[in-house]
């Protein structure tokens, strides 16, 4: 199904929701309880309405540097990998806990770009996660860091969800980050800064927006938010890039309303 407009988002059966670090943590470090209550919530009630649900979640590697108590992001790879790997039982932890309240199970998903490049292993691990959303569970997926090296990376959380849109062949694209979409300068900064409410094509003017935000210097910035939405069309999937803090906002996406940016599919799946 291909959804090429907000008005057609309602029809939207199957949805990738990515949510990344600058959403789930606090400022000053460590997980957020609210943001991850009102998005286990939100989740539910998608699913309860007989939506299908797949979220990809950042956090491990900020988790693990709670967890030691580290204030760097480290550079070096087997640092970030062990962080990795620290802080994705503390990851999880957190969102059985949430969504436990709520009686709806969770399921981890760890994923190497070598996953989804070679077939066979692709089409199990979308068996997989088309038998969790059978059983109405709500499938967490991250990148398998601890095991990914550099090269063989897929790197970011952006462009591992328009991967996952692929996989688990889904409607929509949800990237829910710390800005209201895509503005046409920095709004931190520039008082005429403009939200972009759609985006028919990721052309330089867009990419030139982007690089002006804030929000491009944190890792999986703009910039890779519309590499994501630039792969995503290219599957024929839309994508809606929204800030994550709000209550209702995954409802707010799905009614059609006018939030965040909504990036236009192009052809066919
Ligand atoms: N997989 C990384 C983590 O869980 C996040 C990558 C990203 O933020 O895009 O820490």
């Amino acid at each position: 199904m291909i959804l090429a407009s907000r008005s057609q988002i309602k029809k939207a059966r199957r949805v990738v929701v990515k949510v990344g670090s600058s959403v789930l943590m606090k400022k000053s470090g460590g997980f957020s309880p609210v943001v991850f209550k009102n998005l286990a919530r939100q989740i539910d009630a998608l699913v309860r309405s007989g939506k299908e649900v797949v979220l990809v979640s950042s956090g491990a590697i900020a988790a693990g540097m709670q967890k030691l108590k580290i204030k760097k992001r480290p550079q070096l790879i087997r640092k970030k990998q062990a962080l990795a790997a620290l802080g994705q039982t503390a990851l999880m932890h957190e969102y059985e806990k949430v969504f436990g309240r709520l009686k709806r199970k969770v399921a981890q998903v760890l994923l190497t770009r070598e996953d989804l490049d070679d077939r066979r292993r692709f089409l199990n691990a979308r068996q997989a996660i088309s038998e969790l959303l059978r059983l109405k569970a709500v499938p967490i997926i991250n990148e398998n860091d601890t095991v990914a090296v550099e090269e063989i990376q897929v790197g970011d959380n952006d462009n591992l969800s328009a991967l996952v849109t692929n996989l688990v062949e889904a409607d929509l694209l949800i990237l829910l980050t710390d800005i209201d979409g895509v503005y046409t300068a920095d709004p931190w900064l520039n008082k005429t800064a403009r939200r972009v409410p759609i985006i028919s094509n990721i052309d330089k003017t867009v990419h030139g927006f982007a690089g002006n935000t804030r929000a491009a210097k944190s890792t999986g910035g703009m910039i890779t938010k519309l590499e994501a939405a630039e792969k995503a069309a290219r599957f024929g999937v839309a994508t809606v890039i929204a800030k994550g803090h709000g209550k209702n906002i995954l409802k707010s996406i799905l009614d059609g309303k006018d939030c965040g940016t909504f990036v236009q599919p192009k052809g066919r799946k």
